[in-house]
This record gives structure tokens, sequence and C-alpha cells, in this order.
């Protein structure tokens, strides 16, 4: 038979996945896949309920119910003072994982350079590939994930269509500063490039910091398609519903993209998200207030366990040096020891690298109940014990 598409034949199962799976089998917590253990707000969820008994339940707009593009286009105004049209300048998708999909076919053509910073989140790869773009990586480094911005310079040429920008950022749970964002735009606006802004988790961020999209910089605000997801700012994340802002001229090939990939979202949750899009500074506040206690929780008990935690200004991520556990291994070998045998399953960060990537780093995910992350700690806890008797 003829061998079927080799962007997608014989690839992994995504880590997220794969670990969840594992945990299920091993009965471990799972702090790997990034998913609140407590669903989000009652009365979001009471909107969507109440929407879908009273329906209708027919296809939505292809680009989506004007009241979430309207409360779309709102958010834009309220928390970056952005101008949108929410009739031309909306869509709303199944997730930002199909938001992604969407920009990446409707922008990158075969044979166009993409711009990738690794480590990056699993599906830019081949969705790039897919589109027949050729990724140009460059990456950001442990401990402090520092962009090498000569590398990044090196990698822009007139053959750059576009650069996926993750901020903040999966896994590495940075927040791009201002200057690194400056340098970004300056190199899309010299290169005529667009930049495809994966910015779902806007609202996690941390310490005050303000998160701050690169398409509110100079030359920006045309060339850059910008990606939110309801999942991760209502706590939500099954519910896939996400949303793209950008100028009428690029989100139209973006919305043609769109109308063969899924072309509409359930109409009850676009409700809800748009009732959730609405609600008050302290929902925000909260969010990232709450996020941020069971991040401290959570780094404090593993710094004391031995794992080198790096500092964390956003998302739902912690990412921790292995080397000083003792344990020896790259961070696959040690993930899978850590389900098996210790009962709590994390990520390898190598996962999110496309080759030659860095093997000491493991990530967990902190948005679980504080009495989840006590017991994986005390699971970590004593199977470290016992591993360092053993060796002793
Ligand atoms: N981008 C990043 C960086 C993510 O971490 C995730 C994970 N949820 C997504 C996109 C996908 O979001 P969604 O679930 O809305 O498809
Ligand atoms: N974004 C989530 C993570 O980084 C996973 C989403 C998924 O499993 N597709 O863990």
């Amino acid at each position: 038979m003829k061998p079927t598409n080799p962007v997608f034949t014989g690839i992994n199962t995504t880590v997220f996945e794969t670990m969840s799976r594992l945990a299920m089998a091993h009965g471990a917590v799972n702090l790997g896949q990034g998913f609140p253990d407590v669903d989000g707000p009652q009365d979001i969820r009471q909107a969507a309920a109440s929407a879908l008994l009273e329906g209708p339940n027919q296809y939505p707009p292809m680009l989506g119910l004007p009241q979430l593009r309207e409360a779309v286009a709102e958010a834009n105004r309220r928390f970056y003072g952005l101008d949108v049209d929410p009739a031309s300048e909306v869509l709303v998708t199944s997730g930002a994982t199909e938001a992604l999909a969407d920009c990446i076919f409707a922008l990158v053509s075969p044979g166009d350079e993409v711009v990738l910073i690794e480590p990056l989140y699993d599906c830019y790869l081949p969705l790039v590939k897919q589109a027949g773009g050729i990724p140009v990586r460059v990456r950001v480094t442990p401990p402090h994930w520092t962009l090498d911005r000569q590398a990044l310079e090196r990698a822009f040429s007139d053959k750059t269509k576009a650069i996926v920008l993750n901020n903040p950022m999966n896994p590495t749970a940075k927040v791009f500063s201002h200057d690194e964002l400056r340098f970004i735009a300056d190199l899309c606006v010299r290169h005529d490039a667009y930049a495809i802004c994966d910015e779902v988790y806007e609202h996690l961020v941390f310490d005050g910091q303000a998160h701050r999209p690169l398409m509110t910089f100079e030359g920006m605000r045309e060339r850059s398609v910008r990606i939110g997801s309801a999942g991760k700012t209502f706590s939500l994340t099954g519910w896939k519903v996400g949303y793209i802002t950008g100028a009428a001229g690029l989100l139209d090939p973006v919305a043609k993209a769109h109308q063969w990939l899924t072309f509409t979202t359930p109409p009850a949750l676009q409700k809800a998200v748009a009732f959730g899009l609405r609600k008050d500074e302290s929902y925000y506040l909260g969010l990232a207030g709450d996020l941020m206690a069971r991040r401290d929780r959570m780094a404090e008990g593993l710094s004391g366990l031995g794992f080198a935690v790096l500092p964390c200004a956003a998302t739902y991520f912690l990412t921790c040096g292995i080397e000083g556990l003792g344990l020896g291994g790259t961070d696959v070998e040690v993930c899978e020891t850590l389900v098996r045998q210790a009962g709590v399953a994390a990520v390898p960060v190598s996962a999110f690298y496309g080759a030659d990537a860095p093997t000491g780093y493991i990530r967990f995910c902190f948005c679980k109940r504080e009495e989840v992350i006590d017991e994986a700690l005390a699971r970590l806890s004593a199977f470290l014990t016992a591993a360092r008797s053993e060796s002793a």
C-alpha cells in the first residue's frame, strides 16, 4: 500500500497523552498534562448549561457568535488598549490548537521559513511541516531561559514568513521582557514577517506582572494574529474554545482555513465564554493569585527534595533540573521512574524540542488542589529517601 502522510505517520503520541495514560495505569498523581483538577467558575458552567437547554444548538455563524466576538474585542480593549472590530477582526475556534492550525495553514506556503523558539509547544512543528513550511529553530536556554538575540537575528531572513511566539511560554514559564518583545517586533518589521502569537496563558501571569501582547508593539498590529484560550482563562480545558484576533486582511484567509477544519464551535460554550470574558477584575486577579499560591507551595516542596526549581513567572508549570536528585538518567528515564515507582507523573522537557534537546529538566503542573500537591510531594519524598538510602 502507498505510504500515509509522513508528517503524521509513525510519530509519537503527544507526551501529555502518553504521561496521562501512564499516570492512570500506575495510579499516579498526574502532574504531567496541564489541566486544573477543579473546574472553572460555576456561573460560567451554569451559563453553558442554560444555553444548551434553551438552544438553539444549530450551526452558529462561521466566525463565531457575535456576542463572543464582541466580548473578545472588549477584552482586547480592556486589558491591552487594542482597538478591535468584532465583525472583521475576531474569529472563534475550537481551542487554541485549531487556531494555531488555522493561522499556520493560512499564512505559510510551501518553502516559507517559519521561526520557532525551543522549547516549543508540541503541535507547532507538525503543523508547520504539514503546511510545507521550513522550521528554523532557535532556543531560549535554561536555567534563565534567556533569548539568544544573535541567533534569533540570524534565523530571520527575507525567506521568513512568520515567527510563532508563545508568550507566556510553556514549558519554561517565561514571560518575554519588553526589550525582547521589541527586538522580535523589529525583526518582524524589518523582514516583513508575520507573528503568530500563542498567548493562551495571557491571564496566568504572576507577581504583579502584566501580559503585553506582541501585537501592541509598533508595526505589529497589522502583521500579528493573537490567540487566546478559554480553557486556560476559565480553567475549563475540556471545552476547547479559542479565539483569534487579527487585522481583517489576515483574518480572512485564517477564517478560510477554519471553515474547512472545524467550521464552528458549540454555541452554548461560546455564549458562556462571552459571559466569562466580561467578569470583573476580581476574577482575573483571583485566578492568578490562586495559582501563584499553588506555584509557591509546590516550588518550596520540590526544592526541599533536591529538585533545582527554575523561576516561574506565569503558566501552570514548574520546570526543574533533575541532576541534583542523584537518580542518573535522562529526563525521559526519570519521568518513567517517577510515574512507575514514585507514583507521580511529570513531563520530560526534551519532548518540547525538535532535536538536540537538553535532557536534564522535567515539568510539573501545579494547577492542582493543595492536598494533591502535598500527596505528590509526600510520594516523591518517600521514593527519593528510599532511593538515596539504597545507593548509600
Ligand atoms: N498553546 C499552548 C502553549 C498550550 O500550552 C496549549 C495547551 N493547552 C495550547 C496551545 C492548546 O490550547 P487549547 O486546549 O485551547 O487547544
Ligand atoms: N497544553 C497542555 C500541556 O502543556 C496539554 C494540552 C494537550 O494535552 N493537548 O500540558
